[in-house]
């Protein structure tokens, strides 16, 4: 017919996770003399000081710097003295108030995704934000609390055995990071040598050639690889936060399954569910108009600016998605567009001490959800 057709529009759900404030930020804002401050609005946390500046208003909305809270004269941070509070209302696919338990996050973000990769559907569930947010205590999560990644495996774990007499389902896991526009085997046998890995596209998708692969057994086994893999993340001696922070860990979980009754010919049905602790983005700066593409600055990370450019082109339904910038998006390129779901977490701190870097964070989520 001659008509071009159009890519389908990316099913990309983004949601806000607000985790609660921390012992600095609460003691932060700590006034000398509590007399000064008759009016102690209910929005504070445990009774302290720190200035909380997201009010999550229902499952949908957030506001940033809200007006209502009858405490401007506690601010000191020097930049936000003597402005009006900004008061900006945003809605997300879902929030997540600092009260939200990791299965309520699990639940609304991932769990769903479960079966479409079944189904043969590829999926992406990633989180993004400034480092101390709260991505890898939402993807990785603690022994005690785990994130995602064990919830997911937990899941699927039940699904196996659930299906198991109509169902052959296989399931292999690798997790390695990008750094430096480098890939490495978070799980390599050897790990004293993590050599870089090459990408190449072939017509299964895209391979990492010499990645391992592994197939935990239980959510025991899941959470002793991921401690691994994350000890295993770049850092350097010295600011060893700062680098890691720079670091993207992914997690792909490919799953494969056909009939017990299918003919011995048939093919196993097999698609990839992708996890990712994303880099801090305090260095990626937001452009200020929608639809323009993100301006590289200074250490930006390159990965991180690509894949919001692609996400920008997926959602504006551009016909060119520029995969080829970054190896995260190379890595990602049948892992986003299409017919795959996309989910991103967008973690943020509450507190103003965090000010800018919050707006920011919430602009680039906003971005991607409005377009
Ligand atoms: P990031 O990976 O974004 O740098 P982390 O996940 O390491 O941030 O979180 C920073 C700190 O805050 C960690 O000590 C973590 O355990 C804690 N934290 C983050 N989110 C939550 C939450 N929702 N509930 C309780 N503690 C949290
Ligand atoms: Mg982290």
């Amino acid at each position: 017919s001659g008509n071009l057709q159009k890519q389908e529009k990316s099913n990309i759900l983004v949601t806000v996770r607000v985790r609660p404030l921390n012992s600095k930020e609460k003691q932060f804002l700590e006034p000398e003399n509590e007399s000064n401050f008759p009016e102690i609005d209910s929005t504070y946390n445990n009774n302290s000081f720190g200035k909380k500046i997201i009010n999550v208003i229902d499952r949908n909305i957030l506001v940033f710097d809200p007006l209502n809270s009858n405490n401007k004269e506690l601010f000191r941070i020097p930049s936000h003295n003597n402005r009006r509070n900004k008061d900006i209302r945003y809605a997300f696919d879902h929030v997540f108030d600092e009260n939200c338990t990791q299965q309520e996050v699990f639940e609304n973000t991932t769990k769903f995704l479960i079966d479409d990769v079944l189904n043969g559907y590829n999926a992406t569930v990633f989180a993004y934000g400034a480092t101390g947010c709260g991505k890898t205590y939402t993807i990785t999560g603690t022994a005690e609390d785990p994130g995602i990644i064990p919830r997911t495996m937990n899941e699927l774990f039940k699904k196996i055995e659930e299906y198991k007499d109509n169902k052959i389902i296989e399931s292999s896991l690798s997790y390695l990071e990008v750094y430096n526009e480098t890939i490495r085997d978070l799980l390599a046998p050897d790990t004293k040598t993590l050599t870089p890995l090459n990408l190449r596209e072939d017509s299964n998708g895209v391979i990492v050639s010499g990645l391992s692969e592994h197939h935990p057994n239980n959510v025991d086994d899941v959470i002793k690889l991921l401690i691994k893999g994350n000890n295993n993340r770049t850092k350097a001696a010295t600011e060893a936060n700062k680098v890691s922070s720079r670091s993207h860990a992914v997690l792909q979980l490919q799953i494969k399954q056909k009939e017990r009754e299918a003919n011995i010919t048939t093919d196993y049905t097999s698609a990839v569910l992708s996890i990712i602790d994303l880099a801090g983005s305090e260095r990626a700066s937001v452009s200020k108009n929608q639809g323009e593409r993100l301006v590289e600055g200074a250490n930006i990370n390159r990965s991180l600016l690509a894949l919001g450019n692609c996400i920008n082109a997926l959602c504006t339904n551009s016909f060119h998605i520029p995969y080829r910038d970054s190896k995260l998006t190379r890595l990602l390129k049948f892992s986003l567009g299409g017919n795959c779901k996309v989910v991103m977490i967008t973690n943020v701190s509450p507190s103003s001490l965090h000010y800018e870097e919050t707006h920011n964070t919430l602009k680039y989520a906003n971005r991607a959800k409005n377009i």
